[in-house]
């Protein structure tokens, strides 16, 4: 079975089709700027060279019909004709507490979705667009919507309910849903494998650090508490996000900054995090070069995150009464020995124990705890679009 896998943005659209067989990516790519000047499709099919074909790409429709026209392209096409696709499964960021799992889409699940745009005004409107356009070009090709939220709703209401009057949450769905869902379960799942377990029996914590950033707290398969809440703008320090901050830092900004509600949320989710810390870079890499060379402040900004992240697996290992494994995912959870060794200092009491050698890894899944540490230390490489692909297989059939 063929699946292709979609994540719209307002002006882009990523794409993987895989062979569920062995689960092959046959091609990948991406469509870039999309209503704007300068559009393009970036196209690798397999393992051979990319290539990039530029053209006036006014809508997601367009982009889709591109997408599918360039797989079946004689030269760099991996399919011979479009009936190939038996389904495809596209990325939904909000899907409240409609949805605990991943669905196929009809009317209703579409009228549900537009009913969650109220939650990520940014985010659900693209995802709609390219669900849209897949039917236009696609038409009786089954889709199913997989949720970033989804794998969260297991939270029971303690986890998930803020200290705010209740009407909060019953008025204004005002309430902690958390994101990276896709990641979380795809990590949890392979946790388990890797540990030759069933996730029934197992507590983990799992850590996805990339620019965006959450920590999960899973018993038995199910999410228990995680750190990003109604948006994803709680939690950990980020990129560009501050993560929790006293809330009422926000009309004390408003005020003496003379921001206004946009104003202040562009100031928190673009501006803030290690950047703002550090006044250099989001990225980690360049972090900690800049840190090397004597740079206080990017020092400071690494600190503080990886000082966030222990904060919440300290409090994770409480909640769960104790931790079989702890897991990093994620751009700089696959790709920083120094973060995964630096945070773990901290649970030497919990009996965690990691081998300096096998830690240093990037990008493969890897047991790095050292022989006898009471707890698990795992490396396992997210993949979103695999999870994506893996259930909309099984939505299908
Ligand atoms: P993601 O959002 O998962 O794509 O992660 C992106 C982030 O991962 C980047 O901002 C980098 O800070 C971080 N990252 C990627 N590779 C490395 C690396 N080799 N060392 C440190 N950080 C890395």
């Amino acid at each position: 079975m063929k699946i292709l896998v979609v994540n719209c943005g307002s002006s882009s659209l990523k794409y993987q089709l895989f062979d569920m067989k062995n689960e092959d990516v046959l091609a990948k790519g991406l469509v870039e700027r999309i209503g704007l000047e300068g559009a393009q499709l970036v196209h690798q099919p397999g393992q051979s060279d990319k290539v990039k074909i530029p053209a006036e790409i006014s809508n997601h429709k367009i982009a889709i019909k591109m997408v599918i026209e360039t797989l079946v392209d004689d030269s760099v096409g991996v399919i011979s004709k479009m009936d190939e696709i038996q389904a495809v499964g596209h990325r939904v960021v909000h899907g409240g507490e409609e949805f605990s799992e991943s669905v196929l889409i009809n009317d209703k699940v579409m009228d549900a979705i537009n009913k969650c745009i109220d939650l990520a005004p940014l985010h659900n409107p693209p995802n709609i667009m390219g669900i849209e356009a897949c039917s236009e070009v696609l038409p009786g090709v089954e889709q199913v919507a997989v949720f970033d939220t989804a794998f969260h709703q297991t939270m029971p209401e303690k986890s998930f309910i803020y200290g705010l009057p209740y009407e909060a949450y019953e008025e204004h769905a005002i309430r902690r849903y958390g994101f990276h869902g896709t990641s979380h379960k795809f990590v949890t799942q392979q946790a388990a494998k890797l540990l030759n377990k069933n996730v029934e029996d197992l507590k983990l914590i799992t850590c996805h650090l990339g620019n965006g950033a959450s920590i999960a707290a899973i018993d038995g398969g199910q999410v228990v508490d995680t750190s990003m809440g109604l948006t994803p703008l709680e939690g950990l320090v980020m990129g560009t996000r501050c993560g929790d901050i006293d809330p009422a830092i926000v009309p004390f900004l408003m005020k003496k900054l003379d921001l206004d509600a946009d104003g202040l949320n562009n100031y928190m989710n673009k501006k803030s995090g290690v950047m703002g810390i550090s006044g250099v870079s989001s990225d980690f890499r360049d972090l900690e070069e800049a840190s090397e060379k004597g740079n206080k402040r990017a020092a400071l900004a690494l600190d503080i995150f990886s000082h966030r992240v222990q904060k919440y697996i300290g409090s994770y290992a409480a909640v769960l009464n104790g931790v079989d494994a702890i897991v990093f995912t994620a751009g700089l959870g696959e790709n920083s020995p120094e973060t995964r060794e630096q945070v773990l200092s901290s649970f030497t009491y919990l009996g965690v124990e990691v081998d300096k050698e096998k830690n240093n890894v990037r990008g493969k899944a890897t047991d790095f705890s050292a022989e006898g540490s009471k707890v698990k230390t795992l490396l396992i490489p997210t993949n979103e679009e695999l999870m994506i692909a893996r259930d909309t297989k099984n939505l299908v059939g």
